[in-house]
């Protein structure tokens, strides 16, 4: 390849290395005296820092010479090549691939994908020149990419942030299946061939496809590529990108029928993403900088709406039944309730400490996620917007203007800026309610309510299934172990989140089942936190606890 200081270029080697490693080498024309190449430290689509570095070993560094040149960390996630000004320079280092989630790497001779954000580096000061990209896999491979091709395995790109963004599937198997919609190819590249998905999922992906793309007028990109990473294990799992999206999601033998429906919903939700977030985006996130973390407190528009909007545009479609749909919301609401975070962090301040712990559960009931507290934000904004213009206008019709706006004038969209076109939208009917959504605690039961009212969705109050759960407010998993605690539970202050139960009325626990029990006063347990082991009497009330709503889409409702 000819060097150029007007390019960067990349070569990834993956045969005669140790298994799950490639490499990775870097060459380029350096501006400066010592120059660094650097690893991002977190990638779009999840906020908060990751530690890519840990996958680097065995770094060198020539001169155009072939002569070995000194290689210092300087932090975390860069290194300094000792070298003069104007030499070229040959960086080179291996990247261990075993992460088989949307965001991940994964090597193997059966199995090449990477999402290039993850495994190389930038060059400092020179990330604006256009990167060129060759992949040295087995001629047998065949490569499913957005990224643009120059030649075979020869990829281009403007800069490093638009590399970063064009994630890679190759595999010997890779089948791919594709559709038009207003002369835009969509491809659908898979993992597994065509028997595992059903004969209608072509026309079912169009059918979503074209229920957006109508809402917003056009599509942003000239092609797009679902990528499917269809596992033997249960994983579900999506990351957005410009142009494409990967999909992780298992286990295989489920996708054609049991997981269908999350395999179209969470494509749904993707491809949403093209604009909502891809394009639409917060202003502080615009540009993107890979290096270092950006704080943001709008997650509810980036998520919220694109969990609400991702279901609402299948249930559109008519894919599924109105039964799936309402089952899919009352999911979403038992996910709402039983967050007892909602009553100690907004979901602006949730939104802005992704970064903190944003993707783990975290200690108990500290936040709220911006995927669910998110969606019925959205619910709330989208009937408000319904009721305030008597049905002209939807929460569609608001990302629409956003869509505009940004096609217009390229800009993020800020705090206040989606507060001021929300009241603008709804006349000013919500200036009260909408920061009590936004920047308010609590669980906007009443609010949920009138909006179900209003959409002639009968709604029932209903508590937790679980025997536990549901009469002393304590929830437990498979194995007893409790996972949360309602804080209206009079034993909140004994039980905690990882404390085990160990007997019940003298049973071990893992022979206790709740038919056992018929209108008990009391039930006796054993329990331990690890270190030491308790034993109290659970006294059954007339008081029920995780309690949540349920709704009805009834042939009457008009949400959909
Ligand atoms: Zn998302």
């Amino acid at each position: 390849m000819q060097k150029s200081t007007k390019s960067i270029e990349y070569q990834i080697h993956t045969t005669n290395l140790p298994a799950n490693f490639i490499q990775v080498t870097i060459s380029f024309e350096t501006i400066k005296k010592n120059p660094i190449l650097k690893i991002p430290s977190w990638r779009p689509g999840r906020y908060m820092l990751q530690n890519y570095a840990a996958n680097i070993r065995d770094c060198r560094a020539q001169n155009q010479n072939g002569t070995f040149l000194p290689v210092t960390k300087t932090d975390r996630n860069s290194w300094q090549v000792q070298a003069e000004t104007g030499m070229t320079i040959t960086f080179s280092y291996l990247y261990y691939c075993r992460q088989l989630d949307a965001g991940g790497c994964w090597s193997d001779p059966d199995l090449f994908y990477i999402n290039p954000i993850a495994c190389l580096m930038a060059v400092d000061e020179q990330e604006t020149l256009s990167c060129i990209l060759q992949l040295n896999l087995p001629s047998s491979f065949i490569i499913g990419t957005g990224m643009p091709k120059e030649s075979s395995n020869l990829y281009v790109t403007g800069s490093f942030l638009a590399l970063s963004d064009f994630p890679i599937v190759a595999s010997p198997t890779l089948t791919t299946l594709s559709y038009t919609v207003q002369d835009i190819p969509f491809y659908i590249h898979s993992t597994v061939d065509a028997s595992h998905f059903p004969s209608t999922m072509v026309d079912d992906f169009k059918l979503f496809t074209v229920a957006q793309i109508n809402d917003f007028g056009t599509f942003p990109e000239k092609e797009y590529h679902f990528q499917l990473l269809i596992v033997p294990y249960q994983h579900y799992h999506g990351v957005e990108h410009r142009n494409s999206t990967v999909i992780c999601l298992g286990p295989a033998s489920d996708v054609k029928e049991k997981l269908y429906p999350e395999l179209i919903g969470i494509c749904s939700h993707e491809l949403y993403h093209t604009w909502n977030i891809c394009k639409i985006r917060p202003s502080e996130m615009l540009p993107y900088n890979l290096f270092e973390a950006q704080y943001f407190n709008t997650g509810f528009v980036a998520e919220g709406i694109t969990t609400y909007l991702g279901d609402f545009y299948v249930a559109l479609t008519n894919v599924f039944s109105k039964k799936w749909y309402q089952e899919e919301f009352n999911i979403l609401l038992k996910r709402h309730f039983y967050s007892f975070g909602n009553h100690h962090l907004s979901i602006a301040d949730s939104s802005f400490d992704l970064w903190v712990d944003g993707y783990e559960a975290g200690i108990p009931n500290r936040k709220v996620s911006i995927y669910v507290k998110g969606a019925i934000v959205a619910f709330l904004m989208d009937t408000a917007i319904r009721k305030a213009t008597a049905n002209v206008s939807t929460l569609r019709d608001m990302m629409l203007i956003l869509w505009n706006s940004y096609k217009t004038d390229g800009n993020g969209y800020t705090e206040d800026s989606i507060t001021a076109l929300f009241h603008s939208i709804t006349s000013n009917q919500y200036v009260e309610k909408f920061p009590h959504w936004i920047y308010g605690l609590g669980d906007l039961k009443e609010d949920l309510l009138d909006a179900f009212a209003h959409l002639q969705m009968p709604v029932d109050e209903v508590s937790h299934s679980n025997f536990f759960a549901r009469h002393f407010g304590f929830l437990c998993d498979t194995s007893f172990t409790i996972q949360s605690v309602d804080p209206d539970s009079p034993y909140i202050h004994l039980l905690g989140k990882g404390d085990k139960i160990l007997r019940i009325n003298d049973l071990p626990a893992t022979e206790f089942s709740a038919e056992q029990i018929h209108e008990p006063a009391s039930v006796f347990i054993a329990y331990t936190n690890g270190i030491h082991i308790k034993e109290i009497d659970l006294n059954i009330s007339d008081v029920l606890y995780f309690k949540t709503l349920q709704i009805e889409l009834t042939e009457d409702s008009k949400l959909v």
